[in-house]
């Protein structure tokens, strides 16, 4: 096998035929000798995406097929066709056509000259809200700059990566997944090509506000330290600052004997301090959870169907 599409779907029924149709007339072309599949992740829909999946399967062999039994995430679908995935070269795409189809070729013609990676980045988005672009394009800013590994800004899953990386990711069992992270910290030889964004060909979008918080916040304590360092050197800070105040209570208590029942100031640094040590246990909180969820070791997904082997049982 040459090369495996994963589509991760929720939702996508008004853009599964489009999206088959297009990837097929670009595939085809291509002439791969040892042939392609796509592989959809049908990520708990809710809509008839999945009786149009096994429509499709029921008529083309390359059409394969993971079912879970809810919706866990598009990080997630992504790993669950990873994890099953048989080509030497792995494409992953958005099923609603904000990737076209049409760069295949050339991320996959960039593979044969030694890159491991090749993603694509977006030159400019269309039809996103202002707020969705605006705390995207923070969001890849600060990220770049917290993190040791260099994750490209302004990219997200759109890409081809080569077996070798599908095998490192495949060992990468973390439960808080951010993909583009994991494959920046993988290493290798990695490029991009630029594109433009199109806009979604048709529904609405799975990724809700709480959802981009949720990666957003995996990506941000599955690659940096920063934020825990930050807690505690604003809690030095914040001691320093606070031990000053208190000499100059002392002082004005005991030597000037100038002090007024100091309702105001009181409450200020009440007020001050129990706020930083909020954000500091909230930040603690948030990799504390993280960690629990690896230690307690659960599976990632559950699928309810699929016609490929799970891995390990071919
Ligand atoms: N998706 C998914 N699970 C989810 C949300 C989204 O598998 O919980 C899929 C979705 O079907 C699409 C891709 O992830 O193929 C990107 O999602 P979407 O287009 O909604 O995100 P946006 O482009 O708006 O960031
Ligand atoms: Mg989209």
């Amino acid at each position: 096998m040459d090369l495996s599409v994963i589509i991760p779907i929720y939702n996508e029924e008004t853009n599964i035929p489009a999206l088959y149709e297009r990837l097929g007339g670009v595939l085809d072309p291509m002439r791969l000798p040892g042939g392609y599949e796509f592989i959809f992740v049908n990520d708990g829909s809710r809509d008839q995406s999945l009786a149009l999946i096994e429509n499709l399967a029921a008529r083309d062999e390359r059409v394969r097929f993971i079912t879970f039994s809810r919706n866990f995430g598009h990080q997630i679908a992504v790993t669950a066709g990873l994890d099953r995935a048989e080509g030497q070269a792995v494409v992953i795409i958005d099923a609603d056509l904000q990737d076209p189809p049409e760069l295949i070729p050339q991320l996959y013609q960039k593979l044969s000259e030694g890159y491991e990676v090749v993603y694509a980045k977006r030159r400019s988005r269309q039809g996103e809200s202002a707020a969705k672009k605006l705390t995207a394009k923070l969001f890849y800013r600060i990220l770049a700059s917290i993190t040791h590994i260099s994750i490209p800004v302004d990219t997200g899953d759109f890409r081809v990566i080569s077996r070798k990386v599908v095998e490192a990711l495949r060992r990468m069992p973390e439960q808080n997944k951010f993909i583009r992270g994991q494959i920046s910290w993988i290493g290798y030889r990695q490029t991009h090509l630029e594109y433009d964004r199109a806009e979604r060909a048709g529904g609405e979008t799975g990724y809700t506000y709480r959802k981009m918080l949720k990666l957003a916040l995996d990506g941000i304590t599955a690659f940096s330290d920063v934020p825990l360092k930050a807690a505690t050197v604003s809690g030095f800070v914040v001691s320093g600052i606070a031990f000053l105040v208190m000499l100059y209570t002392l002082y004005a208590r005991f030597i000037s004997h100038d002090y007024e029942p100091g309702w105001a100031s009181l409450m200020v640094s009440i007020l001050f301090l129990g706020g930083v040590q909020l954000i500091a246990v909230g930040i603690i909180g948030e990799y504390i959870a993280r960690l629990s969820a690896n230690v307690r070791q659960r599976p990632l997904y559950i699928v309810s169907d699929s016609n490929i082997a799970p891995p390990g049982e071919k």
